[in-house]
Formats: C-alpha cells, structure tokens, sequence
C-alpha cells in the first residue's frame, strides 16, 4: 500500500515529518526514507507520491491474515462493520461450522460461535495436539481444551486439512467436505479460517531487505531501533521480538520507542524493551477464559471479568482517548 525507499545520504527538509518530526536532522549520513505511491491509505490528506521527510520514523504496518480474525482491506467503518454483521449471518444460517486453526485467534473462534449458537456442530481442526500459542503454559492450553470440550466444540488434533485450497471461506454453502491428512472428512456448511498470519513487511521490504528476519519482521535491538538505523524504530508485530505478537506488547513497544526518540533528542540514555514474563487472556465466548498474568495461571471468573465480556472495547476506546460511536 505504500511503498517505502531510501535516498541514502540526502539531506531532510526542516520541519517535515511523520507527526514524529523533532528538529532538523544534522547531519548528511542518516538515510530519508521516502514514502511514495500511497494511494488509498493517505489519499484525503495527501497526493499520491508524495515525498515525506522525517527525523525519526515508526514502523508499525503489523500482520497480514485472512477475514475475520484480520480485517486488512481499505475500507469505510460502515463497510467493515456490514462486512462482520454479513459473517454473523453466513454463520447464523448454518448448522455446522469448522474452524481451521487452532492457535489462539481459532480457538477464540471456535469457542465463541458455539457459545452464542450452542445448537450448532463447531468443529476445530488444528495441525498440532497443543492448542492455542505454545508459548502459554500447559495448564493453560489444557483448561482451554477442556473449556472447548465442556461447551462442546468437537477437536480434530494432530490433522492438517489437506483440500484448504478447494473451500469456500466465510461462506454458507449447503454442503462442504473438508477433509483432512489423517483420511478424515467433515461435511460442513461454513468453513472459517484463523491461520496464515504473515507479518505485513510490504512497506518496507525494498528498503529494509538486509535488515529482516527470515520471516520478514524488522531486527531491532534492545532500543527497537532497527539494526543499524538509530532514528527508525519498529514496534508491534512487524519488530522481530522473542514473544508472541500481541496488541498488548504493541502498546508496550510504543511507549519505549516515543520514550527514546525524545530520550535521543535530549541526548539522554535510551530504554531498553525487554519482554516480561508473559500476559496472556483467551476469551473463550462472553461467559469463559483462562490464561496468565505476568507467566501466573488466572481463571475463568477473572479471564472473564479481564476480558472475554467485552474484549476490551471500552478500556480501547478510553486508552485512544475517545467515546465509543
Ligand atoms: C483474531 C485475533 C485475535 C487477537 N487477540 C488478541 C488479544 O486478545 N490480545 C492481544 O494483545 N493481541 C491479540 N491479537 C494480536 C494483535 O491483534 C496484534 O498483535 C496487534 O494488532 C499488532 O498491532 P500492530 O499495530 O503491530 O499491527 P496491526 O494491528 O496489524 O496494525 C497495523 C496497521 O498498519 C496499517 N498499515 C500496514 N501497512 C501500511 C502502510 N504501508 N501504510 C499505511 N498503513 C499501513 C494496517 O492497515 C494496520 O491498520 C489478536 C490477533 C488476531 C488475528
């Protein structure tokens, strides 16, 4: 969406800026990243190819994946919310649902829908025996599974669809086959898909391809600068961190990275960004959860209470300042 380039060595403008912009950069080394073509992304406030200039740069364009767990088209709020109130019916009218993926974002899914349409035969098919992130401990991952047996979600473990590329996605039919690599075949109405998150490394790949881990996040030191780029800065799932890519870490990184992007401009010692013991909530439908706080098993009263009945709506919209629509 929009592409990124370096005119290494050239000089920034004064006062130009990303809304990050600090004073003018001295010196001639540091390279200007050029944010050109951007289309639809800045198209009401900025023409297209426009060139700006900046002192210190953020990168956040995070993770790419499929509807719904992602939303990642550009698009109108109307639109986005017609597009969820559109999956709800796709779900409403079906009797059987499979959810592939069992990692958080699936067994979130899974649990949710059969939570709201307890009638409905939810099936969730996942590759591995552990569900949901591996970096959970085990007595969480197995009180989700029992979670999701109790409320009767049946679990196809240790079997990898094998006819994915053939299915419809997020659409009603009257008869889907799933099958799987184990010779298993589930006929369902609606097939939703919670795996295949990829880190969204478009912006930057051209200008940053020797900077990247193999699996295109940013590397970045202990600062969240990225290797070998004092003033460009990446936070969220697009920086390489040894931890799971959450909202919650994103929101940690941002306060380290504006932390030292004023810390450098005042020429004091900058913040290290080191992950924690983990936070980690699974809302599994609005009346259950588990997970942990700071790596200590919690609950499901309190997952509950944390989390799973409005899954943090209100605490956004007040942390962005603003009142809900
Ligand atoms: C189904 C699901 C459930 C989740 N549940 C939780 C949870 O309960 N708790 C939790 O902490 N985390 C959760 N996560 C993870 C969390 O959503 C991500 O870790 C978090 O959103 C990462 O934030 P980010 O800002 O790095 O990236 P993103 O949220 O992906 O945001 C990046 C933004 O940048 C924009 N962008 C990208 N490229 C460009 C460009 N070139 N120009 C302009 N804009 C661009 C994108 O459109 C997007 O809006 C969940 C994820 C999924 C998929």
């Amino acid at each position: 969406m929009v592409p990124v380039s370096t005119a290494w060595g050239s000089q920034p403008p004064e006062g130009g800026g990303l809304g990050l912009a600090g004073p003018r950069v001295p010196a001639p080394a540091r390279p200007r990243i050029r944010l050109e073509g951007c289309r639809r992304a800045w198209k009401t406030r900025r023409t297209a190819s426009e060139a700006l200039s900046f002192s210190h740069l953020i990168l956040a364009t995070g993770s790419t994946g499929l509807f719904p767990g992602k939303f990642t088209q550009v698009s109108s709020r109307e639109a986005a919310i017609q597009a969820y109130e559109d999956m709800v019916k796709q779900v409403q009218r079906s009797q059987s649902v499979v959810v592939v993926g069992g990692g958080s974002a699936g067994v979130e899914m899974a649990a949710e829908v059969k939570t709201e349409f307890p009638e409905k035969e939810v099936t969730l098919i996942h590759s591995q025996v552990a569900l949901a992130d591996k970096e959970i401990l085990p007595c969480v991952r197995q009180e989700a599974k029992e979670i999701l047996l109790q409320k009767g979600v049946q679990l196809l473990l240790s079997e990898r669809v094998s006819n994915l590329e053939d299915l419809p996605f997020n659409e009603y039919r009257e008869c889907i086959r799933v099958h799987t690599d184990k010779g298993t075949e589930v006929a369902t109405n609606l097939v939703i898909v919670c795996n295949g998150i990829k880190i969204n490394s478009s912006a930057y790949y051209s200008a940053f391809e020797s900077h990247l881990a193999s699996n295109g996040a940013l590397r970045v030191n202990e600062h969240l600068q990225v290797e070998g780029c004092s003033h460009v800065y990446a936070i969220g799932d697009c920086a390489d961190v040894k931890e799971p890519k959450m909202a919650y870490h994103a929101g940690l990184h941002a306060g380290v990275a504006v932390a030292n992007i004023v810390n450098s401009m005042k020429q004091r010692p900058l913040k290290a960004y080191k992950p924690g013991a983990l936070t980690f909530l699974l809302a599994m439908g609005r009346n259950d959860g588990v997970g942990q706080i700071s790596g200590f098993y919690v609950g499901r009263l309190m997952v509950r209470l944390a989390k799973s009945r409005d899954l943090f709506v209100s605490s956004s919209w007040k942390t962005m300042r603003q009142s809900p629509p």
